[in-house]
């Protein structure tokens, strides 16, 4: 007998409905197919498997890389109501008898073990012994030779199809590129297997990048402060001595930071990293070695105070934020000497020299992306392989479009002083050349005689310093391999000194603008909402730390701003919430309901009463009052977005949301938009949506259309 796998997914998980394509996913298995599912971070690749694992008899085994994660997952499940163990080295002998006894007795839905485990002989035994419903391959792309995660053990899972030909089989990842798929099916004999493929985009990521400066620490300091009081953060800085240093300035600006590189002892790893996991609001300072497996669904933000050293790093690094698909942030600084730095830790390894001109590479395409003027998101979709991404709206240049200075002449000027220098000298010496400094060190070269001296007192060292980071990141200069920082000219110089190319440069804006705050995170409108929300995660941490889980194995954020919005007053009301299952409704639901009560008078912008659940408005208000944007509340909601924007019209038209905000336009976009609209006389919004060549969705017309003609 199978269950039917949508009311598994209400019932047990809570969730209303599917997301794409997980009930297609969910099909496949059940039909005893295999399945490789490549699906972004926080898209939602666990109910894939853990749903068909409860819908089919016998106990599902899970292969997954990493300890942290699988008991992570565990721990999830078993609050959930779902028999799930996990079999590791990290467990007592008497520990993983049990577990193995609860497998023979044919207790368990779901079973979790590390590949190494999986493997041993007495393991294969004893699955030989038990009725298996599937296999799951997690962080398939640990298969892959060329991969970071590569993974030796995960080669020989192929063994898992010859020993069960007839069970099913499901691939999952976040990280996988043409190559890299094609390495997982020909490697685990999955060549026949149904693919799902998700793309790579995390629209709920907002990517933001900027230069550093002498006061980085302070403008940190200002971003966590202004957009992120009470969040839980990743800074990642390159160097261990970086990461102490700041993670000690925070906490003693009162940011509860903590410090994680690997000159840690390990138990001072793993308490910074429990801390991290199991508290609210603790911000890990770390050097690239934190990450790997943090699963918390949660982390509101991911800060660089140095360049990554590739896209695809800065990928995975930045895509540890709001895997639960809430609005997160992607901020980083970065500065020239960051490149230098990484280019001397690259050339002084021991690399062979093909391995190394493709690490240049990745750095060169890294700086693109931090000098580019056009949008971040479709310049790092485009990069992975999806073919022709639109501008997203959710990026620093998108929101705030730099601007651009013909530079060509102050270019040629930077690109002859490096010639006339001899091409072996660093920034700062090049731009006092420019700036016709005094000094000692240019009269002993005799740099003062050259027709470069003095010829760039237009502009500040500090700009001329930006002019020459952009020109390193354009490649039109290129820093020595020794990693002194020395420049010499690129090839895609010559054009421009010959005066065949223009260069056009961004304009930097003042340190000051990067700090602005954003409506996106800037999360409750009125107090009372902040003390209900702080009373909620309380209340969610306790009953966590009573049972030794994280917090958000209890409850999601996203859930706890659902129940701040809707104010249920029944289980019954409850129950309707996403994230409830029957489960968790028996054992939190009073005591939420009680904590509600007491919050009653707590009047606020949530739909306080209006939990009917019909009014469906009321909802999509609290919700976008809440925070939320319009994606955000039509993701949550597993509505369209159409049909959000529907109701917001109806909030701008009774001015109960402004309707700038809803839109997301600059008056200015507003204003043309109205006249247009002004200059029709035609009813119905399709001829301004055809004028205006489809650029704006008909709910946002629908929105502005409806601010004109308020009901009161
Ligand atoms: P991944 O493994 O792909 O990074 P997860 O499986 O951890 O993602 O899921 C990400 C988040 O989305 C989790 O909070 C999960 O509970 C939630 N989620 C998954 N599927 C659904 C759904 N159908 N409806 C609502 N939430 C979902
Ligand atoms: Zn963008």
């Amino acid at each position: 007998m199978i269950r039917d796998p949508l009311d598994i997914l209400q019932s047990v998980f809570g969730y209303p409905s599917f997301r794409s394509p997980q009930d297609e996913v969910i099909a496949t298995l059940l039909a005893g197919q295999d399945a490789l599912v490549l699906m972004p971070t926080g898209g939602g690749k666990s109910l894939c498997y853990q749903i068909p694992a409860l819908a089919l008899p016998g106990t599902a085994i899970v292969v997954s890389p990493l300890i942290a994660l699988m008991q992570d997952q565990v721990a999830a499940l078993m609050q959930a109501g779902v028999a799930a163990a996990v079999l590791n080295s990290s467990q007592t002998a008497e520990e993983s008898r049990a577990v193995t006894r609860q497998l023979l007795a044919g207790e368990l839905d779901l079973l979790y073990v590390a590949p190494e485990r999986l493997l041993q002989d007495g393991m294969m035994n004893l699955l030989g012994q038990v009725q298996i419903s599937l296999f799951a391959i997690d962080e398939a792309h640990c298969v892959s030779q060329w991969g970071h995660d590569f993974r030796p053990e995960y080669i020989r899972l192929e063994v898992l199809h010859q020993r069960f030909p007839a069970v099913p089989r499901i691939a999952l990842t976040a990280t996988a590129d043409e190559p890299t798929r094609q390495e997982i099916r020909r490697r685990l004999g999955l060549e026949q297997a149904r693919a799902f493929i998700s793309g790579f985009d995390r629209p709920n990521i907002r990517y933001r990048i900027d230069q550093s400066s002498a006061s980085s620490r302070e403008r940190l300091l200002r971003f966590i402060r202004n957009e992120h009081a009470g969040d839980a953060g990743i800074v990642y800085c390159l160097s261990r001595k970086r990461v102490d240093e700041v993670a000690a300035w925070l906490a003693a600006q009162g940011v509860a930071a903590l410090p994680y590189h690997a000159g840690l002892s390990s138990e001072q790893r793993e308490l910074h990293q429990r801390r991290f996991l199991n508290e609210e609001g603790v911000v890990i300072v770390a050097t690239i070695a934190f990450g790997m497996g943090i699963d918390k669904p949660n982390v509101r933000f991911v800060a660089h105070l140095n360049l990554p050293k590739s896209i695809e790093a800065y990928y995975q690094e930045t895509g540890r934020a709001g895997r639960d698909g809430l609005p997160a942030n992607a901020w980083m600084l970065y500065g020239l000497q960051d490149v230098i730095t990484l280019r001397q830790m690259m050339e002084g390894s021991d690399a062979e020299e093909q391995y190394k001109r493709i690490e240049r590479h990745k750095l060169d395409a890294m700086l693109g992306l931090c000098e580019m003027t056009g949008c971040r998101r479709q310049a790092l979709l485009t990069y992975f392989g999806d073919p022709e991404p639109d501008p997203c709206g959710n990026c620093d240049n998108c929101l705030t479009p730099p601007q651009t200075w013909d530079a060509t002449v102050h270019a040629q000027k930077a690109l002859s002083c490096v010639h006339r220098t001899g091409q072996r000298f660093g920034v700062n010496y090049l731009v006092d050349v420019l700036n016709g400094k005094d000094d000692e060190r240019i009269r002993q070269f005799g740099h003062d005689k050259i027709s470069t001296f003095g010829i760039g007192k237009d502009l500040s060292l500090n700009a001329w310093r930006g002019v020459f980071r952009q020109l390193i990141a354009r490649g039109l200069l290129a820093v020595d391999a020794q990693g002194h920082g020395g420049l010499h000219l690129a090839e895609r110089a010559r054009p421009v000194l010959q005066g065949k190319e223009k260069v056009w440069l961004r304009k930097e804006l003042p340190v000051e603008k990067s700090g602005k705050k954003s409506r996106q995170t800037s999360r409750f409108v009125s107090e009372a909402d902040t003390r209900l929300w702080e009373a909620l995660r309380r209340c969610r941490k306790e009953l966590a730390e009573e049972q030794g889980v994280p917090p958000y194995a209890v409850f999601h954020d996203a859930t706890l701003m659902e129940l701040l919005a809707q104010r249920p007053q029944t289980l019954r009301q409850m129950a309707a919430i996403s994230g409830i299952g029957s489960h968790k409704l028996e054992a939190y639901g009073q005591i939420f309901l009680q904590l509600l009560a007491e919050h009653d008078d707590d009047g606020g912008g949530g739909a306080r009463h209006a939990v009917d659940p019909s009014q469906t408005k009321e909802e999509t208000l609290a919700l976008f009052n809440a925070g939320m944007t319009v994606a955000q509340i039509a993701s949550h909601r597993n509505l369209r977005e159409n049909t959000i924007y529907s109701h917001l019209a109806e909030a701008v038209a009774n001015n109960q949301a402004p309707l700038a905000e809803v839109v997301g336009l600059a008056e200015s976009e507003i204003e043309r938009i109205v006249a247009m609209m002004d200059a029709r006389d035609e009813p119905g919004l399709k001829p301004v949506f055809e004028a205006l060549k489809g650029r704006y969705d008909y709910g946002v017309l629908r929105c502005i259309q409806a601010a004109r003609f308020p009901v009161s």
